[in-house]
């Protein structure tokens, strides 16, 4: 090896260990660990850094919203972030979502089941469902942003706002 190349090498192993000093949950920190031993550093840092724009590139407030939260990079298995962002007349500005111990469940009729009400996406709908009901207005139209791909249990229950609210959901995840 040049010089050259141990330099590198150095310098991705600290941006790798940039990386995991931002990671909070055991789960990220799994994941974490499981793709440098499967991968060599630099395609390891590659995958983390693909990962981590995806947020970005779906919305830029998502990205602003797990900074202003301290949630570390969007790598798997950090927490998701939604963003809802709705053209409902009667009810005003946008509603985000955090999964797990970020935030506490919300209450309301919206049927999510027990496992999306705990999820990003579950949140931030049952927000809006929550406003609605107290308002009484049903109709309109909302874009949910996701900063990870939908689980089975959310892409089942997602469009109970569409049946219950009569809201025209659309869904932007990577
Ligand atoms: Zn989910």
């Amino acid at each position: 090896m040049s010089g050259d190349d141990n330099e590198n090498l150095e310098e991705i192993l600290d941006q790798l260990q940039e990386i995991e000093a931002t990671l909070l949950l055991p789960q990220s920190k799994n994941y974490f660990q499981q793709v440098v031993q499967d991968l060599e550093p630099l395609e390891a840092l590659k995958k983390f850094r693909s990962e981590a724009a995806r947020s970005a590139r779906i919305h830029p407030r998502l990205e602003a919203i797990r900074q202003e939260l301290g949630l570390g990079i969007n790598i798997e298995g950090s927490p998701t972030v939604a963003l809802l962002i709705h053209n409902i007349p009667g009810i005003e500005g946008e509603y985000q979502g955090v999964s797990g111990k970020f935030e506490p469940n919300v209450r309301s009729d919206l049927r999510l089941g027990a496992v999306s009400l705990t999820h990003a996406e579950g949140r931030a709908l049952a927000k809006l469902a929550a406003d609605m009901q107290a308002k009484n207005i049903t109709g309109g139209e909302a874009t949910l942003y996701v900063d990870k791909p939908l689980c089975n249990y959310c892409q089942k229950v997602v469009f109970s706002i569409q049946k219950q609210y009569g809201v025209k959901l659309t869904i932007i995840a990577p």
